[in-house]
């Protein structure tokens, strides 16, 4: 589903991201771990082309990601993402923050994209939030509507970048929960997150990154139980 061929990128001097090969098959959950500065962000960004990369390529179901115009904004819908920060749309209601994207990239209808809104509000937990404004709603639930708005789309896979980092722990799981359901009906997923939890309950691999280069791929029991390299081991010393 998505393929990444030798992908270099550098800021400035700083190389970010050092000859990245990484293949996410259809309805795999990659689990991307690594200190903070390696590049797991940047990794993301590229992935749907919030920055293009210098060396290398990506595709998406066998296309090279488009750089500019309507197939850049098609791949945007197509490769759906969540941060840290929830980044709903303040003066909207959680109804609109969620039909927005249907309606203005998709041209849908306003009632099929309600319709289809309420279904994925639903899903979520929160279908009876709908006429409230973000700031109504806790973290947790905040979050959880930038999942189904990040849906309502239809991605082909979806990019998690610490979605869980900036909530307060109670509300940790109630995220999760959503993101498994997601990884068991199938999606491609690639999640950036230190929970390992998550990483074992859904996870297919886990692909540990060190100072921008992929250092470790394995089998999420497999890493966190008998890590191979002395980054991998000294990085889980320190969070575990
Ligand atoms: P991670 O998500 O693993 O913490 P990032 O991908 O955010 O890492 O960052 C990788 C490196 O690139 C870090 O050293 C960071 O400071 C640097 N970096 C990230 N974004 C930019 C940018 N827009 N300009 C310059 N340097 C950046
Ligand atoms: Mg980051």
């Amino acid at each position: 589903m998505v393929v990444l061929d030798h992908v270099d990128k550098w800021f400035g001097d700083l190389h970010v991201l050092k000859d990245v090969d990484l293949r996410i098959g259809r309805g795999e959950v990659v689990v991307v771990i690594g200190p903070s500065g390696s590049g797991k962000s940047t990794l993301c960004r590229a992935i749907n082309r919030l920055e293009p990369i210098d060396k290398g390529t990506i595709t998406l179901d066998g296309k090279p990601l488009p750089e500019e115009g309507k197939e850049l904004a098609a791949l945007r819908a197509e490769v759906g993402m969540v941060f840290q920060s929830f980044n709903l749309f303040a003066h909207k209601t959680i109804l609109e923050n969620v039909t927005l994207g249907p309606i203005k990239v998709r041209g849908e209808k306003k009632d099929v994209a309600e319709k289809r809104a309420r279904e994925l509000l639903d899903r979520v937990g929160v279908g009876h939030q709908a006429e409230k404004y973000p700031a109504q709603l806790s973290g947790g639930q905040q979050q959880r509507v930038a999942i189904a708005r990040a849906l309502a789309m239809e991605p082909k896979v979806m990019l998690f970048d610490e979605p869980t980092s900036a909530l307060d722990p109670e509300m940790i799981s109630e995220v999760l929960d959503v993101m498994v359901d997601l990884a068991k009906r199938g999606m491609t997923m690639v999640v950036v997150t230190h929970e390992m939890g998550f990483a074992r309950t859904a996870g297919d691999r886990v692909v540990f990154m060190a100072d921008g280069a992929i250092v470790e791929e394995a089998a999420p029991e497999q890493f966190f139980t008998n890590p191979q390299s002395d980054r991998a081991k000294d990085f889980l010393g320190k969070i575990l």
